[in-house]
C-alpha cells in the first residue's frame, strides 16, 4: 500500500511504498496488525510477482520501498528486489521491523538497506516475554539497534526525505512508562542523542490486550509525560512525538 501515516521523512508527500509481510518475529498481544502479524493473513506471491508489487509502488510515485516486518521472508524479498532493481527500481529500501531480530541474519542488511525503522519497545526481559514472547530482549535490541547505527552511521535526507540513517519507535506501553523512560537511557548512552526518535502515543488495547491489564487501557497524560520529559532531559532533539488525545 502506499502509505501516508509513517513519519514524515518517510512517508513525504507521495508515501511510503510499504509492504507488510505476514507473520512477525514477536508475537505482542496487543498488535494492532494482529490480522497478518499474528493470523497470518494475507496473499502469496512469487518473487517475481513481488518485484512486480515493488515496481508498481515507485509508479505510484512513494518515496522509498518500506519492508514491514520481512525477516522471515528475507531471502524471497531479496531475490525479488534484485529482479525489481534490474528493471529499475531505484527508490531506498527500509526495513522496518520489531528490533528484535537473529544478529546474523540482520547483518545481511548492509547489502541492501538504506534506512532502519526500528522499535525499541521493552527494557525489562521478563516484561518483553509476558508480552511478546521474546528472549534475551534487551540484550538483543540493544544489539540491533547498534548494528543499525554502524551499518548506516549518518543519517542522510534529500528535500526533508530520509534517504539513509535510523529511525527508532518507541511505543509508550499502559502502566509502563518507567521502561519507556528506562530505554531513553539506554539509547542516550549507546548511540547518542542525535539519533530519530519517534515517541509514540497511539497505543490502543486491542487484540489479547483485553487479557492482560494494564494493557486493556490507553496511556494517562501523567504517563506521557513522564517519558516526555526525560526525552527533553537527555537531549533528544531529534524526530517526533505524537499529541496525546
Ligand atoms: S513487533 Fe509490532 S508488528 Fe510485531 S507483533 Fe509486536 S506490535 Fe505487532
Amino acid at each position: 500500500m502506499v502509505h501516508t501515516g509513517e513519519e514524515p521523512p518517510i512517508s513525504g508527500t507521495k508515501g511510503s511504498g510499504t509492504v507488510f509481510f505476514a507473520h512477525c518475529t514477536l508475537q505482542c498481544c496487543y498488535c494492532q496488525n494482529f490480522p497478518f502479524s499474528q493470523e497470518h493473513n494475507g496473499k502469496d506471491y512469487s518473487v517475481e510477482e513481488l518485484a512486480l508489487v515493488y515496481l508498481w509502488l515507485q509508479q505510484q510515485g512513494c518515496h522509498n520501498l518500506n519492508w514491514v516486518s520481512p525477516t522471515q521472508f528475507l531471502p524471497h524479498a531479496f531475490e525479488a528486489l534484485l529482479i525489481a532493481r534490474e528493471k529499475g527500481l531505484r527508490i531506498p529500501v527500509v526495513w522496518n521491523s520489531s528490533g528484535w531480530e537473529n544478529p546474523s541474519i540482520f547483518q545481511l542488511s548492509r547489502y541492501f538497506c538504506d534506512i532502519f525503522l526500528l522499535d525499541a519497545r521493552y527494557s525489562n526481559d521478563d516484561t518483553a516475554y509476558r508480552y511478546s514472547k521474546a528472549t534475551q530482549y534487551t540484550t538483543i535490541n540493544e544489539t540491533i539497534i547498534r548494528l543499525a547505527r554502524d551499518i548506516q552511521p549518518n543519517d542522510c535526507f534529500e528535500d526533508g526525505l530520509m534517504q539513509k540513517g535510523v529511525l527508532l519507535r518507541l511505543l509508550v506501553l499502559p502502566g509502563y512508562a518507567h521502561e519507556c523512560v528506562a530505554l531513553l537511557h539506554t539509547l542516550h548512552r549507546i548511540v547518542g542523542n542525535k539519533v530519530y526518535i519517534s515517541l509514540m502515543s497511539q497505543y490502543f488495547p486491542t487484540w489479547k490486550a483485553f487479557e492482560n491489564p494494564p494493557l486493556d487501557r490507553t496511556i494517562s497524560h501523567e504517563e506521557w509525560g513522564t517519558v516526555t520529559a526525560t526525552l527533553d532531559s537527555l537531549g533528544f532533539t531529534n524526530g517526533w512525538t505524537q499529541e496525546l488525545e
